[in-house]
């Protein structure tokens, strides 16, 4: 078995973003991501931080927007308003959302242009058509990692475990694009180990930690782990139990160090790309 290495695809991204950011900037557009926070949840803090300081090491401006007890309304008029600014050229609105607010209903307001983790509607129905658009970037970087592996998608079968709208539905429709063939499971999938266990590429997007054991996984499968379950001792685990795993598979992302950091790197290079765009689309 070998490990997919996220990191090091995520070095190779961000020296591509770092490229293209100097040549926005050498043209004087400053590439500029807008995260809106609208609550003060510590585990989302973290990771606003970690992007901050990712986006502003490759020469991406972050602008982070924290709201404070903010209703819908209010959480849509700082969409809008970012949406209307041609300053901002990437909007991400975090969750969690106060009670009561979903993103797929603010994320109507995020600017198409400007969706860089594909949170509006009209991504995803782009994405289902087949054409182009900003995906989510944690089901983007699914494919990313597979690309960089150089499998041949086209005619192979994969299964994809969660069928959330941020994770699950787009990295089925992304895979579907590449001509896989496609199977969704979720929380009512009968004999579930059974239907895994017939992937070439097996993506797991539950949010239970190591749930997928060996007896999911086909020999020399590769497995994409999409999972993040923090453990007690204050680290990270996987949806898939990586020491059962690792001698089954093909190929196999860790938790930490596979899914995470292309997720960022990608988020990035989605917001050169619309700032790119606001050159010919302004
Ligand atoms: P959701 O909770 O929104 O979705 C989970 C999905 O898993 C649902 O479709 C659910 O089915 C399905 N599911 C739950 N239990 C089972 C089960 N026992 N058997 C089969 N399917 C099951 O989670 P997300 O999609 O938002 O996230 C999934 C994981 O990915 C989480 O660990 C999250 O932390 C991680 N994540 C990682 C990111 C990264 O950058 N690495 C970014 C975003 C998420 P049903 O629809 O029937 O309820």
């Amino acid at each position: 078995m070998s490990d997919i290495d996220g990191r090091a695809v995520a070095k190779q991204i961000r020296a591509e973003v770092a490229a293209a950011a100097a040549k926005l900037r050498a043209d004087g557009t400053v590439p500029t991501l807008a995260v809106v926070v609208p609550t003060d949840d510590e585990g989302t803090a973290w990771y606003v931080r970690s992007i901050k300081k990712a986006a502003e090491k490759e020469g991406v401006d972050c602008r982070v927007e924290q709201l404070t007890a903010p209703g819908r309304a209010e959480i849509i008029a700082k969409l809008e308003a970012l949406s209307a600014d041609p300053e901002v050229h990437g909007i991400i609105c975090q969750t969690p959302l106060p009670e009561g607010v979903t993103l797929a209903e603010v994320g109507w307001y995020i600017s198409p242009f400007k969706d860089v983790d594909g949170a509006n509607q009209e991504s995803l129905g782009r994405l289902a058509q087949g054409r182009r658009t900003f995906a989510p970037a944690t089901a983007a970087a699914v494919l990313e990692l597979l690309k960089h592996e150089d499998l041949t998608l086209a005619g192979a079968r994969a299964v994809v475990v969660g069928r959330s709208t941020v994770v699950g539905k787009p990295a089925a429709l992304l895979l579907l694009n590449e001509s896989a063939t496609v199977t969704v499971c979720h929380s009512r999938t009968k004999d579930l180990a059974t239907v895994c266990r017939e992937a070439d590429v097996l993506v797991a997007a539950v949010g239970r930690a190591e749930m997928i054991g060996a007896d999911f996984v086909k020999p020399g499968a590769t497995v994409i782990d999409v999972g993040t379950n923090p453990t007690d001792d204050g680290g990270l685990v996987g949806d898939v139990d990586y020491a059962a795993v690792a001698p089954v598979a093909g190929r196999l992302t860790p938790v930490p160090g596979g899914v995470g950091p292309v997720t960022t790197a990608l988020l990035l290079r989605h917001t050169v790309e619309a700032a790119e765009l606001s050159l010919t689309h302004p």
